[in-house]
């Protein structure tokens, strides 16, 4: 079975053209990072390159060299701002493998020993919480 096309108008392509807002965490030429709106532990940072992929599977090389800087960087970011035990990034490709939104995206999750995960796209954050989050993630990039 062969995978969709990139439709222009999924979330994620909204939210970096501006049309939907989110809670930035950081943003460089290539590469935007935002709060996940049902985030599976406090401090769910979802990486986006600014350039249009389904996925991983169509993605540019170059994009992904991009992307995966960034994820680093947040990673390490989201480990302080939560003083987290270790950090989960993860990453899905087509709805056979859990994927909802098809702009390629990683999933950079804060872990601590003995709290299990949320369900995936699971249920809304308030606001002020995503937008708190989003500072104490920001103050330690
Ligand atoms: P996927 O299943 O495609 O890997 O993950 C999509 C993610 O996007 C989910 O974790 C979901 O919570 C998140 N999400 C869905 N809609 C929005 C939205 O409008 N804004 C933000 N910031 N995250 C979203």
């Amino acid at each position: 079975m062969t995978s969709g096309a990139y439709d222009d108008n999924n979330i994620f392509a909204k939210i970096l053209r501006g049309k939907i807002p989110s809670h930035r965490v950081f943003e460089n030429e290539h590469v935007v990072a935002f709060m996940d709106v049902m985030p599976q532990a406090p401090g769910h940072v979802l990486v986006v390159p600014k350039a249009a992929s389904r996925n991983l599977l169509d993605a540019d090389p170059a994009v992904l060299a991009q992307t995966i800087a960034v994820v680093q960087k947040i990673a390490n970011a989201v480990k302080e701002a939560f003083d987290a035990d270790g950090v989960f990034v993860c990453q899905f490709n087509e709805p056979a493998a859990g994927q909802t939104v098809f702009h390629l995206h990683f999933h950079v999750i804060p872990r601590h020993e003995g709290t299990a995960l949320k369900p995936h796209s699971g249920k809304m954050e308030d606001n002020a919480v995503l937008a708190a989050n989003a500072e104490k993630i920001k103050a330690e990039l």
